[in-house]
């Protein structure tokens, strides 16, 4: 399928009225069946939806339709682009860990680097975007990820997406491209390498001006970085908050995963369904 296409009609199956457009399910939660399926849900020995701050089946086709897009696996949609950068960082690091970023960067993200990530024991150490050699100076065994836009905001500066994932590889470390200036139709981070793409889809995303959201995108095989890495024990353990689940264990794809299940559960800056028809036209 041609990616305007996919743009257009990917993610949906029409329900049973039939209508082109995708419907707005503008809902909290959803009636289970009985006890059993709601725990069934819960414990993931069932997937469906649980309530609208998790999952929401119109944001669900937003996330579906933009994962192909930008070809990856699967995706994440957030209240805004500023909430799906704090998912794809914090997802990574927490208190006493570092991350490593281009300076050129857009304000938000610098601002929440620069002093809110501080304030929560995460610290940022930055790169030139056109040294990427500065990058192994600056690795250490705490270091959990390697941010950087494709084409910065606003000085547009035009990342050796490659160069810079080439170092996160050879680190095992996950890199992380903000791809909201130049747009999956325009450059598409995975082929270059990219673990995990994040976007304000305020921007060319709703094209109108007229909505805010965030998007979060997982490459396919994202796992093998993931499992048995030193790095990242949050994947490997197990996770107290939800029954003891170890997300690498999980046959869905992890990243995206612990972000809904812990963090847009616990921090809820989650889209609303009603946004949908503004970043999609309909
Ligand atoms: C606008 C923008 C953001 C922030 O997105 P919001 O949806 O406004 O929160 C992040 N990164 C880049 C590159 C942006 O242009």
């Amino acid at each position: 399928m041609k990616q305007q296409t996919t743009a257009l009609h990917s993610g949906y199956i029409k329900d049973s009225q039939g209508t082109m457009a995708v419907p707005l399910y503008q809902t909290t939660a959803y009636a289970f069946k009985d006890a059993e399926h709601a725990a069934n849900l819960f414990a993931l020995k069932e997937l469906g939806n649980i309530y609208t701050r998790l999952m929401n089946p119109t944001t669900d086709v937003f996330e579906k339709r933009f994962a192909e897009v930008e070809g990856g696996e699967a995706a994440i949609a957030a209240a805004s682009g500023m909430s799906s950068i704090f998912f794809a960082i914090t997802n990574c690091a927490e208190v006493g860990d570092n991350i490593i970023c281009a300076s050129q960067l857009y304000g938000g993200t610098l601002t929440q680097t620069q002093h809110t990530l501080k304030r929560f024991g995460i610290e940022t150490r930055y790169f030139d975007v056109h040294k990427p050699e500065e990058i192994d100076a600056l690795v250490d065994d705490k270091t959990k990820c390697i941010f950087f836009e494709s084409l910065t905001n606003p000085s547009v500066d035009v990342a050796d997406i490659s160069a810079i994932t080439n170092i996160a590889k050879k680190h095992n470390i996950i890199s992380i491209v903000d791809n909201t200036v130049a747009t999956p139709i325009l450059c598409q981070p995975f082929e270059y390498g990219a673990d995990v793409t994040v976007h304000s889809a305020s921007k060319y995303t709703t094209g109108q001006g007229l909505a805010i959201g965030g998007i979060l995108v997982e490459r396919k095989g994202l796992l093998e970085v993931l499992k048995g890495n030193p790095r990242y024990p949050q994947f490997n353990k197990p996770d107290e908050s939800y029954h003891g689940l170890v997300y690498v264990d999980v046959p869905l794809p992890v990243f995206t995963l612990r972000i809904r299940l812990s963090l847009l559960r616990d921090v809820g800056a989650v889209l609303s369904p009603l946004t949908h028809g503004y970043l999609f036209k309909v």
